[in-house]
């Protein structure tokens, strides 16, 4: 099974090869832990879990190591802390707000049925490497030191920009910001700023006295670094990462490690908006993943994880989606329609089709169109009903208790197929020898179980077809 994947690095689908395909690994920018998670940021974990999901089915479960970080340094945390626990020390609120922030979204994406990762690193778990890598950027000249901050020199890397197209003069001549008056070129990057009071602190690198924190860019390059060494196979995140902050962690990445690379492969997804509008506080269409789940303040409905993934996954990565309550509709029937599966066993491996979409970039509105076909077989034919649940778990896309959820009072209704088929092939039997009232009484038969048969001429031989139903 070959898969290909869109690189942003090169701009085209090119087919994946992994450095070792016994450790295939990945590294996706996790979230910055202050407050619930939006649905824009469901958008890169649920994108991400279906590529880790496929990674496991193409090179064994125990072959690919995925990171999903956990940023927990970071100036709006410093603030919430200090607004939300004022009577704490900063230290000590800081802790708990991302540790209750931290849980929640896991929480939160528990229910979208996205898999933990290999492992979920803290950045304040790693200032020692991000120590290291500052002292090392140092010593080979790509970063200085001004006004007790560790700042990348970017004119020492000639190609710098690559990821996102832009040249370094191009950069320069757009930058709007004010420039602080320590940085050499404007476009240089702080990997490490002294700390104000209050702020979280640690002894800083590179020979400076005061203690200092991070910057944000070094905190991703140290843990993937530290979990999956100085090149590895992926790298993800949303588009808007794209510049800087990806194109920063390649540029220290690469000038420590003394490497050509950092990641191979690196993907973005597109952006989420809601109702045809950029998602934001202030116009008022800003949603969580728990308001979603939880309360009804999207389209006075509260919607179930797996609802909310279908609806995600409808829409191909790499494309901006938007964000509808009609989706969610839509999305909430195709999985209602599925419940016929409730009792149905499930088997070894997902459908080979879907698996191919998936490989094709993933594409998972071509696999989702798959899975519409196999659904209809699968009302009639046990075994390809084992293969679509398979598939379904596969995706992440379905589970026993949500279904039963969707459907109160639903009842796990099955017929033995053998009989249907006989039943129906002895009612054509009447229709020929024009017995209607045996072919009426087998139709009713039939009905009593719940099966309704539908009658078509076939167009070439004139042969009268029935096909059937299992009503809900
Ligand atoms: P942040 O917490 O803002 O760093 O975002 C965490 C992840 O969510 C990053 O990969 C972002 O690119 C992604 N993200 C944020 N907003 C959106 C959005 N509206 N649509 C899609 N992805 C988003
Ligand atoms: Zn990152």
């Amino acid at each position: 099974m070959s898969l290909r994947l869109y690189n942003t690095l090169t701009r085209q689908k090119e087919p994946f090869e992994p450095l070792d395909p016994a450790n295939v690994r990945m590294y996706v920018c996790g979230p910055t832990v202050y407050d619930f998670a939006h649905i824009g940021n469901a958008r890169p974990v649920i994108v991400f879990d279906v590529l880790f999901r496929l990674l496991r089915e193409l090179y064994g479960k125990d072959h690919v190591t995925y990171v999903r970080n956990i940023t927990d340094v970071d100036d709006k945390i410093n603030a919430r802390a200090a607004e939300r626990f004022p009577d704490l020390a900063p230290e000590v609120g800081i802790r708990k707000l991302t540790d209750d922030t931290a849980a929640q979204f896991h929480k939160d994406i528990a229910s979208l049925g996205v898999l933990p990762p290999t492992v979920e690193p803290r950045a304040t778990e790693h200032i020692v490497e991000m120590v290291q890598m500052c002292n090392a950027l140092v010593a080979n000249g790509h970063a200085y030191v001004a006004a007790d901050h560790v700042l990348f020199d970017v004119s020492s890397m000639p190609d710098y920009g690559r990821l996102s197209n832009r040249s370094l003069d191009e950069m320069e001549a757009g930058a709007r910001v004010e420039v602080a008056p320590y940085k050499k070129g404007p476009m240089d990057f702080v990997l490490w700023k002294p700390s104000k009071p209050g702020e979280p602190a640690w002894p800083s690198p590179a020979g400076i006295a005061v203690p200092g924190r991070p910057g944000w860019h070094i905190e991703c390059s140290a843990m993937a670094g530290r979990h999956l060494g100085n090149v590895f196979d992926i790298h993800g995140g949303g588009i808007d990462l794209a510049f800087p902050h990806h194109e920063n962690e390649i540029a220290q990445s690469r000038c420590a490690h003394g490497t050509d690379i950092m990641a191979r492969v690196w993907m973005h997804n597109g952006f989420l908006q809601v109702e045809g509008e950029k998602m934001s506080k202030s116009l008022g269409n800003f949603i969580t993943i728990n308001e979603l789940l939880e309360t009804k303040t999207f389209g006075a409905n509260q919607w179930h994880g797996r609802v909310v993934r279908w609806a995600m996954l409808g829409t191909h990565y790499r494309q901006p989606i938007d964000w509808t309550v009609d989706r969610l509709v839509q999305a909430r029937a195709t999985l209602f329609d599925l419940s016929f599966l409730h009792g149905a066993p499930v088997a070894d491996a997902p459908h080979p089709e879907v698996i191919a979409a998936l490989s094709d970039d993933l594409n998972t509105p071509s696999a989702i169109s798959i899975i519409h076909g196999l659904a209809k077989s699968a009302h009639r034919n046990a075994m390809s009903a084992s293969i679509l649940k398979a598939t379904l778990q596969f995706m992440g896309l379905y589970d026993n208790e949500t279904q039963s959820d969707l459907n109160p009072g639903y009842q796990v209704r099955t017929v033995d197929s053998v009989k249907v088929d006989t039943l129906i092939a002895a009612r054509l039997d009447a229709r020929k020898r024009k017995d209607f009232n045996e072919s009426d009484r087998i139709r009713d038969e039939l009905a009593a179980i719940g099966v309704t048969l539908k009658d078509t001429k076939n167009k070439d031989t004139g042969e009268i077809e029935t096909t059937w139903e299992l009503a809900r």
